[in-house]
Order: structure tokens, then sequence, then C-alpha cells
């Protein structure tokens, strides 16, 4: 935008050169105008000077009068040579009839006598006017200038041409004295030029200078360096536009660090929030986009940068840009794939200025994939409680009304009736109680009552009990399972920080639900190991196994591989929930491996710090 000026388009040059040009035209005009009047008045006095004396003309008269005599040729000839003018170069006089009576030039005297050639004269002599001319000699190059005049005699009233005379001039002087006039002025106007220009220069260069400084000023601010000053030299209307390009250049940079601080306090807040933002020009082209929105959609902001916000935000095929911006309502963009969720609710509003006019948009991306999910099991969650509650309750109520109905009577099923209703009653209190201790591990009012416990010691406990049901009286009832429990424990001694009960409540499950799953006569084996800084429990089966598609789903609440046979068994689903929440609660992982029809291995792993002895020792 900033071409180099060259110097003959400045103002410095043009300046100086209109000087120089009026300058220039001034002494045209004025020596023309002189030079023409001085040519006029030389001429004037020049004719004044070589026009013959009235007393030369009156002794002529008198001559020529009296005849073509010798005697008056001579005296003729002697007026003639009495003539004493240097510039007058011939002087012939003729009478009526066109005879030549005298010549002042003494070559020419064998005319004398003769008629005369020169139709000028004849026509003088003819009009009786006088006739004059100035002209050219081309033979000679130079400018003469003739003049003849009638000579009348008079008497009385009357006239009588007699003659006339003709009278040339060379006119050198004049134009040789004239041209060093204008040759005068000529160099003088030159010369006046000459210092007008370098005046002019002078003063342009005075006039330039502080625009110039001006200029490369103003260049500087538009650059956004806005140090310098412009030098002010007068309180001229220039110097006042120095001072203005002056005040200008702070304000300039005021507001430019005002917006500047601005766009920061921008970025820096669009940077910060949690939800994506984008803003779009008028066409619905990206033209800001935060960090958050560009790893929601997946897009380089650079690569977004004037796209279309329907193509970024991939909802082309459902929507126009009219759209947005008639009805700027929110979106549900579902970005999800096969391997995450990713829901995200866009909000639209408009750029608009005072003037109605609008400049844009604004998107505003807020992840909903968490509100979603948690919606959506808090449903599931409700639903599959009415489920499992209608069930058992169902099934009471059924063998209630059969009671009613006359059954109660029958000493045969009244009692396997009543036994049915009782098992689904406290299977239900079961569930609640189960539903409960989730509620509270969820709402945080469970906490745990941790105490540092030998785990070995624990561990072999709660298998003891297992050994010992499987001695006692009930364990021989026809339909109970037989099992047996293989220890394979570290010799380490390992103490951790537990809350007995609750961890206690966790292995049961795990063993219950080993048994339950497992076939008759089936080995339970329960590990101990410790690694450097965790302790894991293992209890493997040689049970059905769990199919591969429903392991991630084992620990969900409610859910069971199959439901019929697990409701038979007396379980609500909710045993591994409960687990992983425990341990959760601990800072542990529970886990399962599984391969279908060939058995299951439960893992619970605790963090572990290994505790100094002597600090026991001492105790
Ligand atoms: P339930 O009360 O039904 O046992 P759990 O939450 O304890 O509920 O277990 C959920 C489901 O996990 C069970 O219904 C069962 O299908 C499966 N499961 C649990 N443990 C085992 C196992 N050791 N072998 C095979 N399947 C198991």
């Amino acid at each position: 935008m900033n071409k180099k000026l060259h110097f003959f388009q400045s103002i410095h040059f043009k300046i100086a050169l209109v000087f120089a040009l009026l300058l220039l035209i001034t002494f045209q005009i004025v020596g023309a105008y002189f030079v023409q009047q001085l040519k006029k008045d030389n001429l004037k006095s020049f004719k004044q000077q070589v026009e013959l004396s009235s007393y030369i003309d009156s002794s002529l008269i008198g001559n020529l009068s009296r005849g073509n005599t010798t005697k008056a040729n001579t005296n003729i000839k002697d007026i003639l040579e009495d003539v004493d003018n240097s510039n007058v170069t011939k002087i012939q006089v003729v009478d009526t009839k066109g005879t030549i009576r005298g010549d002042s030039d003494v070559n020419s005297q064998d005319l004398i006598g003769q008629k005369t050639t020169d139709n000028d004269i004849k026509q003088v002599l003819y009009n009786e006017r006088s006739y004059a001319k100035s002209a050219y000699d081309r033979t000679d190059n130079k400018r003469y200038y003739v003049s003849i005049t009638p000579l009348f005699s008079t008497t009385g009233n009357t006239n009588t041409l007699v003659g006339a005379v003709y009278l040339r001039a060379s006119l050198e002087p004049v134009y040789s004295s004239i041209n060093k006039v204008t040759l005068i002025f000529a160099t003088a106007a030159l010369i006046a030029t000459g210092l007008g220009l370098i005046l002019a220069i002078f003063i342009s260069s005075a006039i330039t200078r502080p625009i110039d400084e001006m200029k490369k000023q103003t260049t500087r601010i538009a650059r956004g360096d806005y140090s310098g000053q412009v030098k002010i030299y007068g309180t001229d209307e220039l110097g006042q536009l120095a001072q203005a390009v002056n005040n200008l250049s702070v304000r300039v940079e005021e507001a430019q660090e005002s917006s500047e601080a601005e766009r920061r306090r921008l970025d820096s807040v669009l940077s910060h929030m949690s939800d994506g933002v984008l803003a779009t020009d008028r066409r619905g082209n990206v033209i800001i986009m935060n960090e958050t929105a560009s790893q929601a959609l997946n897009i380089d902001p650079n690569i977004a940068d004037g796209q279309s916000v329907l193509d970024i935000l991939g909802i082309r095929d459902k929507y126009t840009l009219r759209d947005l911006l008639e009805n700027q309502d929110e979106i549900i963009i579902d970005l999800s794939d096969e391997e995450h969720d990713e829901i995200l609710n866009a909000y639209f509003s408009l750029i608009q200025r005072e003037s109605g006019f609008i400049s844009g948009l604004v998107c505003v991306l807020h992840d909903i994939t968490e509100q979603q999910r948690i919606d959506r099991e808090r449903r599931e969650f409700v639903s599959n409680v009415s489920h499992e509650l209608r069930t058992p309750l169902t099934s009471v109520r059924s063998y209630i009304e059969a009671l009613n109905d006359g059954a109660w009577k029958d000493p045969e099923v009244a009692p396997s009736f009543l036994k049915v209703t009782q098992d689904e009653t406290q299977r239900m209190i079961r569930m609640i109680n189960d539903l409960l201790s989730l509620s509270r591990m969820d709402s945080g009012t469970s906490k745990l009552e941790l105490e540092l416990v030998n785990l070995n010691e624990l561990y072999n406990y709660i298998l003891d009990r297992f050994d010992m049901m499987l001695k006692s009286d009930d364990a021989h009832e026809e339909g109970k399972k037989s099992y047996s429990i293989r220890r394979d424990f570290t010799k380490r001694e390992l103490w951790v920080e537990i809350d007995t009960d609750k961890f206690m409540q966790v292995v049961d499950n795990i063993i219950n639900n080993a048994i339950k799953y497992s076939p008759d006569g089936g080995v339970i084996t329960c590990r101990l190991l410790e690694t450097h800084n965790h302790v894991i429990l293992s209890i493997s089966d040689q049970g059905l196994g769990i199919p591969k598609k429903d392991v991630v789903h084992i620990f969900d609440r409610f859910f069971r591989v199959d439901k019929a046979r697990s409701r038979a068994q007396g379980g609500t689903g909710l045993g591994l929930a409960i687990s992983k929440e425990v341990i959760e609660m601990h800072g542990g992982r529970i886990w399962v491996d599984s391969i279908e029809g060939k058995g299951s291995t439960f893992y619970i792993s605790l963090p572990y710090e290994e505790y100094e002895g002597e600090l026991w020792d001492e105790a």
C-alpha cells in the first residue's frame, strides 16, 4: 500500500514546477507585450526619422514643376545629396509621367531621364496617395523600409500632382536593437525563473518536510509502532496537523491497548470455559473456536477456521443456516461411535448489532454425555427396581390368594405355599437392604470404619466358615451342593487397613457366587498374594463361566447372566454391584477373568503399604 513515491510525483516537485511555470508564463506575457510595444515605438520613430523634411519636399516640388530640364535635375541631385541620413539607402524622385528625375545612388545616375519600372511608384502616381511597406530582401537577408510619397504643388485651393519621392531605408539597426533588448529580457527571465525555481524548492521543501514526517509517523502507527512523535515546526495549519497526528498516535495506542486487553480477556475466558464455544461470521463460517470445542469436535481450530458451522457440527443434512438464524433452539448432536459415547448440546444465539444487523452466530457446546448416561441409568434403575420387586410380590400375592381360597386347609400344600411366600419375602427384604446400602454408598452417607487387619487371618477366618458350613448338618440336606476350598496364600503376613464387616460381605458374596454357579463337588481356589504396592485376593471356580459379552456388565446393578436361574437361587443381582462399590471405596479394584464353561476367577486388589516391623515390635 505504501508505494515508493517517485520524485516527479511528489508535492515537492509539483510546487516547484508550478512556481517556475508561473514565473515563466508571467515573463513570457510581460516580455511579449514589452517587445511588441518597443518594436512598434522604434518603428514609428524610425519612420519619422527617415521621412524627408517638408523643406526638402517643397524644393523638390519646385524643381519638378519646372519640367524635365537639366537644371532642374541638377538641383534635384543637389537636394538629394544634401539629405543626411545614414539609414536611408536610396531616394529616387519621379515626375508625374513616371520619368526618374533624380537618384541618391551614385551608381544609378544613368537611370535619370528613364521611365520608372517600379509598379508601386506607378500606383502612387496613379492613385495620388502615399504608400509605405516594410519588406524583407531575400538577396541580402535584410529588412528594409520603402515609402513612396506623392508630391503636390499648391496654387490657391488646388493641389496638382508633380511627382513622387521613393525612399528606401534599412531596418536592420531597428531590428538589431530590438533583438538585443529581447535577448536581455529573455536572459533576465531565465535567470529569474532559475532563481525562482531554487526558491520554490526551498519553500516547497519547508512545506513538504513536515508532511513527509507525518506520512512516516502515520505509516508507523499503521504498523503498530506508536513510539515516534512528529516534530512540530510552527503553529500554522501544518503545525496543528502535526499536533493532531501526535494526539492520534496516543489515542490509537490507547485504543489498541484496550482492545488487546479485551481480546486477551476474551481469549482467557474462552480457553478456560468448560463449554465449547464457536463464533461465526454472518455467512456461518467459523471465526473463533475455543480449546474445549476443538477437543469435543476433534477438529483443529486452524482447519475449522473459515469452514461452515454446519459442516463442523455435522448437521448439514438436518439444518440450514437459515434454520439456525431464525430459530435458535438447542440442538442435540450425537457424536458417539462404537468406542465411546459423546453427546453434545448446542445452543445458538445471534451476534446482532444495535441496528439489528446480524453479524454472526455464537454456538455454545455443552457435553451432556455424562448427564445422558446418568439419566439413562436412573431410568433403567427405576424400571429394574420396580420389575424386581413386582415379580416376588406377584408370586407372594398368588400364593396368598391360593391359601385364602382354601389351600390353607390343605395340610399337604399349605406349608410349602407358606415357605415360598416366606422365601420370596426374605428375598425382597434382602434386595431392599442391598438397595439401601447401595444408595447409602451413592449418597456418601455410608462411611468406612477402617482398622488395620491381618489379611491372611481374615481370609482364613472367612474360608473356615465356608468349610464349617459344609460340615454342618444342613449341608447334608438334600439338594445342597458340595464343594472344596483350596487355599494358596503367601507366607508373608499382609496388614491392610479395611472396613472388616464390609470387606467380609464382599468376599462372602464372591465365594457364595462361586459355589452357586459351580457344579456339585467343584473346587474353589482362593489365593492371596502381594505385588510391591498391592495385595491381591483371587477366587477361582470351575463353574459355568461368564459369556464374553457379559463380562463388562457383570458388576452392573441387577445384571444377571441368567435371570431365572439367579432368582431361583435367591439372587438379587446386586451382590457384585455392592462389592464393586465397597472395593472402590477402599481405593481398590475388582475384576473378573472368565472362560465360558470352564470357570471364573474374581480378583480384588487393595492398595498395600508395607509397615515397618520395629514399630510393631516396640508396641
Ligand atoms: P446374583 O444375586 O444374581 O448372584 P450377583 O451380582 O452376585 O447377583 O451376580 C450377578 C451375576 O453374575 C449372576 O447372576 C451371575 O449370572 C453372574 N455370576 C456371578 N458370579 C459368577 C460365577 N462365579 N460364575 C458364573 N457367573 C457368575
